[in-house]
């Protein structure tokens, strides 16, 4: 263990295991197996790379994201780990080299995608090195039932067959029981042992809103209030909206692109690029992007209509701040997205136990939305973790909700639907009840109906909320028609009859929520320090750029956030900073003191000036 901690520091400078990072590298190096299921920015990576350098022999890392590999292997190379990767991308002089320097024992890791490894050539290669460990990253891609399923990963269990002596340690940020058992089955597990750590994300504020009358502007209002510079994601259901998104923003300055599979592969793979290598990029995607998204920096994932499920939602929020900064998972949703979602549901073609199973996976996150109590509580409830106290930082913590007694007005909504013969949409039953005799209301004669007028005490939009949080709780359903009909549901009646009080989420209004508390931008940095994170940042740039590298790759957010505040000015103070290691000391150490130095400088001159 004295070994794994001195390789921490000094090759990662990073001062001390995050658990169960230890337990796990110590049962590696000890030449047992291990399963290890932490979340998204966890520092599951740790916790292969560090007994591959312990270890003698090369760590074998199978990976489906070829795209990321480089980076990873970029990353190892610049803290001074011998690194490399196999896969289609590569030209066959590179691959001779590669598999040279592996012969060789010049390599601590090696990447390679799963179907090459799987071939014989590669096989064969392995056969004739000595192999520190094996480590299956995205391990639930062996689950069939998944949306990541991999029929590569099936036969990864041979490694076991044909390399029985090597240790072998699954990963996975998937935390359901059910993956888990079948990653240990598939994979031929059962001898590993399982390291769980908690899901929680604590630096995501988690917030959810009603969509106002405009979705763009609120977005847009989030973005300048708290995100100007940062790299974030953008999620929307349909293809057009993500181009009509991207458009949009760049017409108002800020650098959107646009990802969803009507893409061409190279537009694809230039926008992922330079979502990674470029900062302050925000893409607009649909759900095809994101897995495995690397990048430490995304400060924000931004929904613009509800993702399916409650896994979906961890899933995409998750691939905010991986770095440990604070980060913001933010999501507008109204009426329609729950209408449009439950008809998606209902009028698939699917067998109905799997529409049954998908219909409760969306209320879970309907409910969620509606939530009065924490999120955070529920979202990791939901995954069978429990915490006991509110987390104070989510919209609903940071800002209690008050509730509403809506009882009356609900009664008088569900009889508004069942007198008017359960045919029409929210906008025709909004104006009955408020009294408005349109054309439509006098055609059908619904000026007569003992509901018309009945709904002056609640305006246009509070009946909308209201008629939202109906269909959410499922007291009314929308029709199969496509048409947002809304008919009344066996679990209204007791409501209807008076039986059952209902207290409501009570929205605050769009213009309060607009000076939210609690809103802060991120990284927050002014006046000479301001200047200097700038200062900062942009020599990283250059380092970066000069490499081909993306930025992170040479220091973390939070490495130049640290150098900020300390301020070190020899290179031993530097060295004592979370993230600066041995190589990156003397890479780089000179360049970024040099940064500091002259800030330090021109700041005293300034004072000075200022007091003369
Ligand atoms: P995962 O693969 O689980 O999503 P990573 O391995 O990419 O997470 O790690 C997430 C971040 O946490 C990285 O920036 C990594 O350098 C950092 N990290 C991991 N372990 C530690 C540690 N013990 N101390 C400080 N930072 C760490
Ligand atoms: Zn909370």
């Amino acid at each position: 263990m004295q070994q794994s901690l001195h390789i921490l520091r000094s090759v990662f400078g990073y001062e001390a295991f995050r658990p169960p990072q230890d337990a796990v590298i110590e049962q590696l190096v000890g030449g047992e197996d291990a399963l290890v299921l932490m979340p998204t920015g966890g520092g599951k990576s740790l916790c292969y790379q560090i007994p591959s350098i312990v270890r003698p022999g090369t760590g074998i890392v199978v990976s489906p994201l070829i795209a990321l590999m480089q980076d990873q292997v970029d990353a190892l190379e610049q803290l001074g780990v011998r690194a490399a990767c196999l896969n289609s991308s590569l030209e066959p002089e590179a691959v001779r080299s590669v598999e040279r320097r592996l012969l060789a024992g010049e390599l601590d890791l090696l990447y390679i995608a799963p179907e090459r490894l799987l071939g014989e050539r590669s096989l064969a290669l392995l056969e004739r090195i000595e192999l520190a460990l094996f480590a299956i990253d995205e391990a639930h891609c062996v689950s069939q039932w998944g949306h990541d399923f991999r029929p590569e990963y099936l036969q990864l269990s041979m490694l076991h067959q044909r390399f029985p002596g090597v240790p072998r340690i699954a990963l996975t940020a998937t935390a359901d029981s059910a993956t888990q058992r079948e990653i240990v089955e598939r994979l031929g597990l059962e001898e590993a042992r399982l390291y769980i750590s908690s899901f929680d994300r604590p630096n995501i504020r988690y917030r959810v809103q009603p969509k106002g009358s405009s979705v763009r502007d609120q977005l847009l209002g989030f973005l300048e209030r708290e995100h100007r510079g940062n790299a974030g994601i953008v999620y929307c259901l349909s293809r057009k909206r993500v181009e009509q998104t991207a458009a949009w923003l760049n017409e108002h300055g800020w650098t959107a692109l646009p990802y969803h599979a009507g893409l061409d592969g190279a537009t694809r793979r230039l926008h992922q690029q330079r979502f990674l290598r470029e900062e302050g990029v925000i893409v607009v995607a649909t759900i095809a992007f994101g897995m495995g998204i690397d990048k430490p920096d995304v400060r924000f994932v931004a929904h613009l209509d509800l993702p399916k499920s409650m896994e979906a939602y961890y899933q995409e929020t998750g691939r905010a701040g991986r770095d440990g900064l604070p980060a913001d998972a933010w999501l507008v949703y109204g009426l329609n997205d729950i209408v449009t979602l439950r008809q998606m549901v209902g009028g698939s073609e699917a067998p109905e136990a799997r529409k049954r199973v998908e219909q409760r996976k969306l209320d879970a996150l309907i409910g969620f939305c509606e939530l009065v109590g924490c999120r955070r509580q529920a979202l990791l409830g939901y995954f069978g973790e429990q915490r006991d106290e509110p987390c104070g930082n989510c919209d609903n913590c940071l800002e209690p909700v008050q509730t509403w007694d809506a009882t009356e007005a609900a009664r008088m909504a569900l009889s508004c639907v069942f007198r008017s013969g359960q045919r029409y949409g929210v906008g025709h039953l909004i104006d009955i009840l408020l009294g408005r005799a349109t054309e439509r209301v006098q055609q059908q004669g619904h000026d007569r109906l003992s509901t018309f007028g009945i709904g002056t005490a609640l305006n246009q939009t509070e009946w909308r909320t209201l008629f939202r949080q109906l269909v959410a709780r499922g007291l009314l359903a929308p029709d199969d028609d496509g048409f947002g009909t809304l008919r009344l549901t066996e679990a209204c009646r007791p409501v209807l009859r008076g039986e059952q009080p209902l207290p409501l989420r009570r929205e605050p209004r769009l213009g309060r929520a607009r000076r939210e508390r609690g809103s802060r931008p991120v990284l927050p940095f002014s006046g000479g320090l301001g200047r200097l994170w700038e200062a900062l940042r942009q020599r990283r740039r250059s380092l970066a750029e000069a490499q081909g590298v993306p930025p992170y790759v040479i220091f973390h957010d939070a490495t130049l956030r640290e150098m900020v505040e300390q301020r070190p000015l020899d290179i031993a103070a530097l060295g004592d900073i979370s993230g600066v290691g041995r190589s990156k000391l003397e890479r780089y150490g000179e360049a970024f003191l040099d940064v500091i130095r002259e800030h330090e400088f021109t700041d005293e001159q300034e004072h000075h000036d200022a007091r003369r």
